[in-house]
């Protein structure tokens, strides 16, 4: 545990990695859930108000914008293929429906990757969370 974290009850720790990536998804503390992760959009809180952890160690990077395009491909391929199917539909309007439903599905997901990441690092002590495994922490080997 980081040296400022403070220490909370072992039922408010996530139990398992799937349960610190969710509340990272949710844009919650992965620690404790108690409170938000994010004070700005991209940009995490530097200290939980709840459980002090410090998230400046986190160093997701690029991760998230990855994370976000993977699945909005995976996600838009069957709509670009189910409108192309529509032969009524002019090809003018089908890029602009795309474009436009690829811009919001790319921005929609990005806080929520950026937060699954977050958690992914602190739960496997990743980066500046080295030594300090959330999995060590909630006691799970
Ligand atoms: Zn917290």
């Amino acid at each position: 545990m980081p040296d400022s974290a403070i220490p909370i009850a072992p039922t408010a720790l996530p139990h398992s990695l799937g349960a610190a990536l969710w509340r990272g998804v949710r844009g919650q503390c992965p620690r404790c859930g108690g409170t938000h992760l994010f004070a700005r959009f991209l940009k995490p809180v530097e200290r939980c108000r709840m459980c002090g952890q410090n998230w400046t160690l986190h160093s997701a990077d690029d991760f998230p914008p990855y994370v976000s395009i993977l699945l909005t491909g995976h996600i838009m391929a069957p709509v670009i293929i189910a409108l192309g199917l529509h032969e009524a539909l002019p090809m003018w309007a089908m890029m602009l429906v795309v474009a436009a439903m690829a811009l919001v599905l790319l921005i929609a997901l990005l806080q929520p990757a950026k937060g699954a990441i977050i958690g992914l690092q602190w739960w496997l002590g990743l980066h500046g969370f080295a030594g300090h495994a959330g999995k060590k922490e909630a006691g799970v080997s």
